[in-house]
């Protein structure tokens, strides 16, 4: 059994409930999980409050918290199979994508944060021999991290690390539907022998106990991904507390074909980055728009590509989409289908169960045609792998219809002119764009999306801004004048 892992120590709930993880591929339980209420959650925030109120951990210096992240690092390095098999089994992502993948980059999460964090200064203002003013970085308290089940491990990482980097202490609320690598987690982080309280884990569902850490007084900082209805609701429910928050929400993301981009990396950059990872994916390229002249020879070459995309046992190396997460989500994601029909779009592959696959959450790749900009496929993030092709005619309109929609966290572009390409990336309303490249990240740039894909950066230095606190010192250098009140 899966256990919550509080002040050092894995216990059960306090009520001794559980609830079944299931293996997508057969949906068939693979464990049971503490499901954790506010009971728990308060225990895991009394364990953090008490580790950053009497520990050494928010004082030590950078340099010592980085030997424990780095340590985290190594483990994860160490142990990258078992993660990986974990997670396959527990969240359905092909083999090849966790190991390339995932895990390296959650190892380089900690490296990397605990070498940044060794690099934050504050700064200085000289008030020419008046004042010396400097600003100074120091940790916020307790983080509640909050994250969904997409890529887990990964996103468990590139929270917890910044936020202990900083020196603040925490309490990890995974997603219910793929708690297990975080369960692993906790056992590395034990076995890197951080100081009691300082990562906590509380398992179970969002309404119990994501809500009710979300609640807790005693939690200044909610970091949190997930979908952008959830993200409202918790800072409707963190108003009270007054709680600072950073949201990666959801996406619907364009990517541009111009008629002179190279089409063969085109393609290959577009079909990735929305097949990958089952297409359970924030920054899929879910919504391709293309340059009218090429449309038709796009969406040919395209159907031939996702009819060949090999789906099946996410455990088989030549494996390129698994099972979805859930049946709930495979019905979400087929009810998607239905209204595709109704808004007379057209399925020109996929859009339903492949034949052989009559077990597990499968759902074969997917390529819809016909499709306007304002439908409900091209505007609702559907979060499968399913892709919908809008032509356009020129370059303000693939801007126009590209900003055409609630959302705003990442886009593609492809063209082999950098001037065209850079003009339509500076005009788009979201937080990353990428020219003639699917998503490869640098970790020392922000992270984040506008509209409703989220509320601040995180990544490289912009992550201390959401896990610091900054106090301005102003020390003065000489005798400058200060109004004498009730001298006689
Ligand atoms: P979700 O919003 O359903 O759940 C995310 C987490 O929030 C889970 O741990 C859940 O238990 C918890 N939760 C739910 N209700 C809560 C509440 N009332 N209070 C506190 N916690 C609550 O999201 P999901 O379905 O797990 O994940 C998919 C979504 O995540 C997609 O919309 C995707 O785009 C988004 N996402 C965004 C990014 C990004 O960086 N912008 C990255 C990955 C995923």
């Amino acid at each position: 059994m899966v256990q919550h892992f509080i002040d050092n120590k894995f216990v059960p709930s306090a009520d001794g409930k559980t609830f079944d993880t299931l293996n997508p591929s057969t949906n068939k339980a693979i464990t049971q999980v503490a499901s954790g209420n506010a009971a728990d959650v308060d225990r895991a925030v009394k364990a953090a409050r008490k580790a950053f109120d009497e520990g050494h951990w928010p004082k030590m210096a950078a340099q010592e918290r980085g030997k424990y992240l780095r340590r985290i690092g190594e483990l994860i390095e160490k142990r990258a199979d078992e993660i990986a098999e974990l997670e396959i089994d527990d969240t359905g992502i092909p083999i090849s994508q966790i190991k390339k993948g995932a895990i390296p980059r959650a190892a380089e999460n900690f490296y990397f944060f605990a070498d940044i964090a060794t690099k934050i200064t504050g700064e200085e203002f000289l008030v020419e021999g008046k004042f010396r003013n400097y600003t100074k970085r120091r940790p916020v308290g307790v983080a509640g991290l909050i994250t969904p089940w997409n890529t887990p491990f990964m996103l468990e990482t590139w929270k917890a690390a910044p936020c202990l980097a900083a020196g603040d202490t925490c309490v990890l609320k995974p997603a219910e539907w793929s708690p297990l690598s975080a369960d692993k987690l906790a056992h590395i982080i034990q076995e890197a022998d951080l100081p009691p309280g300082v990562f906590n884990l509380v398992h179970g569902f969002g309404e119990t106990a994501g809500a009710s850490l979300v609640a807790h007084p005693q939690v200044q900082l909610i970091s949190f991904t997930g979908e952008t209805t959830t993200g409202k609701e918790i800072i409707r429910n963190g108003a009270a507390t007054l709680k600072r928050f950073s949201m990666e929400l959801g996406g619907k993301n364009p990517t541009i074909i111009l008629a002179d981009a190279n089409m063969e990396r085109a393609l290959d950059g577009a079909i990735f980055q929305v097949y990958s990872l089952n297409g359970e994916r924030c920054t899929a390229g879910s919504r391709l728009l293309v340059q009218k002249n090429v449309y038709d020879d796009v969406v040919r070459k395209l159907e031939e590509r996702v009819r060949n995309i090999r789906i099946g046992d996410p455990r088989d190396p030549a494996t390129e989409v698994g099972p979805l997460i859930h049946p709930e989500h495979w019905k979400r994601v087929r009810g998607y289908m239905d209204i595709a029909n109704e808004e007379r779009a057209s399925i020109v592959v996929g859009g339903d169960r492949p034949k052989n696959l009559s077990e597990g959450n499968y759902f074969s790749p997917t390529l819809i045609t016909n499709v306007r900009n304002d439908m409900r496929v091209a505007q609702e993030e559907i979060f499968g792998p399913v892709l919908v092709v809008i032509p356009f005619q020129d370059d303000d309109e693939a801007l126009r219809l590209a900003n055409d929609i609630e959302y705003g966290l990442a886009a593609y572009i492809w063209t082999e002119n950098q001037n065209r390409g850079k003009k339509i990336a500076e005009g788009i309303e979201s937080g990353l764009v990428w020219i003639n490249s699917h998503n490869v990240r640098d970790l020392r740039t922000p992270f984040g999306g506008s509209k409703n894909s989220g509320i601040g950066r995180e990544g490289g230095h912009y992550s201390f801004d959401f896990y610091t606190e900054l106090t301005t010192i102003h020390v003065a250098l000489g005798s400058h004048p200060i109004p004498k009140f009730g001298k006689t």
